[in-house]
């Protein structure tokens, strides 16, 4: 059963303290018990704090180590209350926000911490996409482009990949790729969407050997006609990406940092439907357990417009 808190008023009780966030955490990450993270040794010595020692080996760790919250010296009811907030503004947060709503000290501080928690947004090892799948591709930035000319400098490439749920749309997925090349192209697909599924898309040439690799391909247009709708479930997920992205600091996204936006668009549109926000808590911090931390990311400099 997952476990998380429905109401703000749970989510205030359950993490009052410093030790019920830590205790969470340890929840998450060894739901089978704490293991030693260098010899695997299932029982280790709890030395306090969150930190273990291993009897076999000696090596010390931490629930905190080789997550998103290594090295943190903030209070982790901050970050608690950051992933609670994250979560339950629905269209998603900016870095001002998060600092004015936690009073943390610097904006710099609050980039960081956004980005460290979209980065628990990829699941390692999610399930890809199944059934009959919609692929298209979009730019995002840079002078507006021509459908399938190649990437120009500052315009960044995504591959879109929605499931048909009836006349719905199922799970996403988004992918940055160089070019409209099939290498590029098949890759971005071998990524998204399981062997076996059906693949639409429009007559570009380069998705063709998909065939050769385990998919059914299907064309919904042989040639462009101006004004038809044939990918209707890609073409929404577009228009809403695109005015997530707007929306989100004016739409000056630098396109290195796009990557991780892409993520958390994804995260927040696959679970769109969840009743319980607390379920996407839950999601995250079972994640930012799970994910590596990553370098020190800088406060971007450079942005581009839309
Ligand atoms: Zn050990």
């Amino acid at each position: 059963m997952d476990d998380y808190p429905r109401t703000l008023m749970e989510f205030e009780r359950r993490f009052a303290t410093e030790e019920a966030c830590r205790a969470y955490l340890v929840q998450l990450r060894w739901p089978e018990g704490v293991r030693c993270r260098r010899c695997h040794a299932p029982s280790v010595w709890a030395t306090g704090r969150g930190l273990y020692h291993c009897p076999f080996c000696g090596f010390q760790t931490s629930v905190l180590a080789g997550t998103i919250f290594q090295d943190t010296k903030a209070d982790l009811r901050l970050w608690f209350r950051a992933m609670w907030y994250v979560t339950n503004q629905k269209s998603g947060v900016s870095a001002l926000g998060l600092q004015r709503t936690l009073g943390l000290g610097s904006y710099r501080t609050a980039w960081t911490w956004l980005h460290k928690l979209r980065a628990a947004m990829v699941r390692p090892g999610r399930e890809q996409l199944r059934g009959t799948v919609e692929v298209d591709e979009t730019y995002w930035g840079g002078p507006k482009p021509g459908k399938h000319g190649r990437g120009a400098a500052g315009k960044a490439l995504i591959v879109v990949a929605a499931e048909v749920d009836g006349q719905h749309i199922g799970r996403i997925r988004l992918r940055r790729v160089r070019d409209t090349s099939a290498p590029q192209l098949e890759r971005a697909v071998q990524d998204a969407v399981a062997p076996g599924s059906v693949v639409r898309t429009d007559g570009l040439h380069s998705y063709r050997r998909l065939v050769d690799r385990g998919y059914v391909y299907e064309v919904v247009r042989k040639e462009a006609a101006v004004g038809d709708n044939l990918l209707p479930r890609v073409n929404r997920v577009v228009a809403l990406l695109k005015r997530w992205l707007l929306g989100i600091h004016q739409g000056r996204i630098s396109v290195a940092h796009l990557d991780a936006y892409l993520d958390e668009f994804t995260f927040r549109f696959n679970r769109r439907t969840s009743h319980w926000r607390g379920k996407l808590f839950y999601r995250l911090a079972q994640q930012a357990v799970a994910v590596d931390a990553r370098p020190t990311l800088r406060a971007p400099r450079q942005l581009v417009g839309v």
